[in-house]
């Protein structure tokens, strides 16, 4: 199969198109991006590696942070994390609140803000210094020394996300959360900082596509049996309110933020990045699920 055609083909077609979405503007410094960016990288198991556009350029990740911080405490707690966050797709949007009244405090899956904060909970009570711990993860499973944090976008998140601080307080008060409100969200919000290029990011993630372990010098991040269900996490619940349309359009497991970047796995083939900043109404990248879908309908791969 030669991707390299296929995606520049693709990446022709959509890249002038008009786009109805928005930048994320409720975090005042994702709404400073240039909307018109356009980026993607495929990382393949047999090597054959290619990005087009502003595939280098690094952005937000966002929630696409979410599956890294549920890896590494899925790797420090093992299944004891389930008793904290489900595995069922929510149907609701990725910050809402209303779930969590009657579940009690447990949030749907690990995808939602309030999964997110759970685990990141969970991280801050088995780490001595959850952030640098935590970077130097995501660096050592990558290979890449040289991705950070970004302070500006932390900040910029710390002053607006009021919903965020809303749901860290509604789990406390059902006592699922065991540290002070304020380190958990403190952690949150630079987990969600962080920044990659399409490149970076199908790099890091080419391990979800080898059975839990790293290409390079096949280090086991994960064994065989927790890679499939991140893998399966990501296909029910990576995409908010619309992980059923992308598993329809698309399917492969995957996992969007609201900076416009898009991860996807197809297992025992490849990742892919994709980065598009303006969101459709349901908070996942325009551009990104469209380039998406016609990918894997023309590649006629998918996991179905
Ligand atoms: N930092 C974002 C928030 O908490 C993450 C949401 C996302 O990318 O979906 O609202």
């Amino acid at each position: 199969m030669n991707f390299e055609n296929l995606i520049r083909d693709i990446y022709q077609k959509l890249k002038n198109i008009e786009d109805p979405g928005e930048t994320a503007s409720y975090i005042p410094e994702l709404s400073k991006v240039d909307p018109t960016n356009f980026g993607i990288h495929i990382s393949t198991i047999n090597q054959s590696n290619f990005g087009i556009g502003n595939f280098d350029d690094k952005f937000s990740i966002q929630s696409i942070a979410k599956v890294l911080a549920l890896i590494l405490a899925y790797r420090i707690v093992g299944d004891e994390i389930w008793k904290r966050v489900g595995v069922e797709p929510s149907g609701t949007s990725f910050n809402s609140l209303v779930q969590l009244e009657a579940d009690k405090g447990i949030p749907r899956n690990p995808f939602l803000n309030a999964g997110a904060i759970v685990v990141s909970d969970i991280l801050i009570s088995n780490l001595k210094n959850p952030k640098e711990e935590f970077i130097d993860f995501v660096r050592s499973i990558s290979g890449n020394s040289g991705l950070e944090y970004s302070s500006k976008i932390a900040q910029s998140e710390k002053e607006t996300g009021y919903r965020n601080v809303a749901l860290c307080n509604f789990i406390k008060s059902f006592g699922e959360i065991e540290n002070e409100p304020s380190d958990v969200l403190d952690f949150y919000f630079d987990l969600c900082s962080l920044e990659m290029s399409c490149k970076e990011l199908s790099e890091l993630f080419l391990f979800l596509a080898n059975n839990g372990c790293q290409m390079k010098t096949n280090k086991e991040i994960l064994n065989e049996s927790q890679s499939k269900r991140i893998n399966a996490l990501m296909q029910t619940c990576g995409f908010y309110d619309e992980s059923g349309e992308f598993a329809f359009k698309v399917g492969l497991p995957g996992k969007s933020g609201v900076g416009g970047g898009i991860i996807a796995i197809h297992p025992d083939q490849y990742a892919i990045a994709v980065w598009s900043p303006k969101l459709n109404i349901k908070g996942n990248s325009y551009k990104g699920m469209k380039f998406l879908e016609e990918f894997t309908t023309r590649s006629e791969l998918s996991i179905f």
